[in-house]
């Protein structure tokens, strides 16, 4: 394995539980029959089989290609199993149902690829022998945990699967997100059980000089970008255009013209003109004022769709930003000791 491969592989992996999480975890969903008709029956997630942990734990760290792992098989087959569609649909009835009785969003189970990366964090920690080759292979976990922090918001999130204090700068109000393993106690493993031996794979990932020093991780904020955007329907944080004069025809407030400066194109600050036949989405330019034209072939369906939906909520949007752009644009040239009417 070069190190592009192994780079490579980890991205593939990656992807692959953050598609599969659900599809593996949810048959163990359980709900247990009470012995009394008065007590009410609890819903959780069993502790996964030995063999399955083992799996995963393989699949995620060892040298051999994903698709000759058994994790992949395991899953691939899966698909076309009726007895396990079965237990998987069952699974989703009873997350929904347990996920039912909690109103914080942070309070429900989330069997998602965060989830299972914690799982597998915790089973290898359990490892009591071969401990060198175990703490390299919890720093492997965390990498895979660090693409999977990314949030297309400009910060830069170095935590693995813990949280370390280095990223709690990026917090603007309490939002630290609660993983709640409360069946980690559970999760046993046999003291001689040493799991996937020793590899390159593990070797490159947890080697610290393989990192880049900004941001602790094999990956560049630019490849974890990539990655993250192709799950989520947003405009890369970091779009920018330039203020000049498109040839759409929108007749533009007077006193404002394009100052050539660049900015970020950001959803919530794009507006439309409900007015005109064809598509228009504009932005203000926040340096001088301008409404710039917003190419609509860099935006999705989806985000036209919400664009639309929340310009509709706001008949007079429209013509509020005309007048704000016509204003930025004369308190922008107000000169010492001439009124400005905007604070900022
Ligand atoms: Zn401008």
């Amino acid at each position: 394995m070069t190190k592009e491969e192994i780079k490579q592989e980890l991205i593939r992996r990656y992807k692959f539980i953050y598609e599969n999480a659900l599809f593996i975890l949810a048959p163990y969903m359980h709900e247990n029959t009470p012995y009394n008709k008065n007590i009410k029956s609890s819903i959780y997630l069993n502790v996964l089989p030995q063999e399955l942990l083992l799996s995963i734990e393989s699949f995620l760290l060892s040298d051999i290609n994903m698709e000759e792992s058994e994790l992949y098989k395991f899953v691939e087959n899966n698909k076309s199993n009726t007895e396990y569609l079965k237990q998987y649909k069952k699974g989703l009835e009873l997350l929904e149902r347990k996920n039912k009785q909690y109103e914080y969003e942070v309070l429900k189970l989330n069997l998602n690829c965060r989830y299972l990366l914690e799982l597998i964090y915790i089973f290898i920690e359990r490892q009591s022998r071969d401990t060198k080759n175990r703490d390299n292979k919890l720093l492997v976990i965390d990498e895979y945990a660090r693409i999977n922090r990314y949030k297309n918001d400009g910060k830069i999130w170095t935590s693995g699967v813990n949280q370390t204090f280095r990223d709690i700068s990026n917090y603007t109000n309490y939002n630290c997100s609660i993983v709640m393993l409360n069946n980690n106690e559970r999760i046993m493993r046999d003291k001689n059980d040493i799991g996937l031996k020793r590899g390159l794979f593990i070797k490159y990932i947890s080697d610290f000089n393989n990192h880049y020093e900004y941001n602790y991780s094999i990956l560049t904020e630019e490849e974890k970008q990539k990655i993250y955007l192709e799950y989520h329907d947003e405009l890369p944080w970091d779009l920018e255009i330039k203020c000049m004069f498109d040839n759409d025809n929108l007749e533009r407030p007077y006193n404002t013209n394009p100052c050539l400066n660049f900015f970020n194109i950001k959803e919530e600050d794009i507006f439309i003109n409900p007015n005109s036949k064809e598509d228009g989405y504009y932005q203000v330019c926040p340096h001088c004022g301008f409404i710039v034209n917003i190419p609509d072939n860099i935006l999705s369906e989806g985000i036209k769709k919400r664009i639309e939906g929340r310009c509709k909520e706001d008949p007079m949007l429209f013509r509020k930003m005309e007048l704000y752009s016509e204003l930025y644009s004369l308190d922008k040239n107000t000169k010492p000791g001439q009124r400005r009417i905007l604070k900022k």
